[in-house]
């Protein structure tokens, strides 16, 4: 008789070391991770505001992401279906830049302006293992940027000055609480002092 074992999945915050760690690649699609996905999905819908989950930040090292795609028709802003992305690559990235503002459902509280390419050509593996590539452009690119950094380690807070995370000390610091269940002072003193 097959055993199911239910995983729970939860919301890593800043502080928490696995998000700052690389990820490793996906050998094959299984239960793990297609349960993974759905976790990811869900964390993702329950959030208003989220159009995107890494699995870093629900505590699992391994290279996969969803995303919510928009589309704009005229001025609207449309809510599309969910990719999922599976050891991910970026082919190309076009020169032209954006700027734009960005949060993080491990960063609650806090956005930070990044510049993100305009449009870039990615190649993944779906949930069918299929390889496949596509082009992203605007606001896809900009959430597919955000969560690919999550699979290197680097947060949004790495795009800001010194000035930004002395402002933001207080929210970060006790984000870093929250991740380790100890006190923090609340006070910036360096970027690493909080990290
Ligand atoms: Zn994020």
């Amino acid at each position: 008789m097959k055993e199911e074992t239910e995983v729970i999945f939860e919301t890593c915050y800043y502080g928490n070391p696995i998000l700052r760690h690389p990820v490793e690649l996906v050998e094959r699609v299984d239960e793990s991770v297609r349960s993974l996905v759905t976790s990811l999905t869900t964390h993702m819908n329950n959030n208003k505001a989220g159009v995107g989950m890494a699995a870093p930040q629900l505590g699992v090292s391994s290279s996969v992401f969803v995303c919510r795609h928009v589309h704009m028709i005229g001025r609207t802003v449309k809510m599309g279906r969910v990719k999922v992305y599976i050891n991910p690559e970026i082919l190309e990235k076009s020169l032209e830049i954006e700027a734009g503002d960005e949060g993080c459902l491990s960063i609650p509280g806090i956005t930070v302006n990044v510049k993100r390419a305009k449009k870039i050509k990615v190649r993944t593996r779906n949930l069918n293992w299929e390889l496949v590539e596509e082009t992203l452009t605007g606001w896809n690119a900009r959430v597919f940027l955000h969560e690919f950094d999550h699979l290197q380690g680097v947060l949004i807070t790495d795009y800001t000055s010194d000035q930004f995370m002395q402002e933001h000390a207080t929210t970060l610091a006790r984000l870093v609480e929250k991740s380790s269940g100890k006190p923090v002072i609340y006070q910036y003193v360096g970027r690493d002092s909080i990290q």
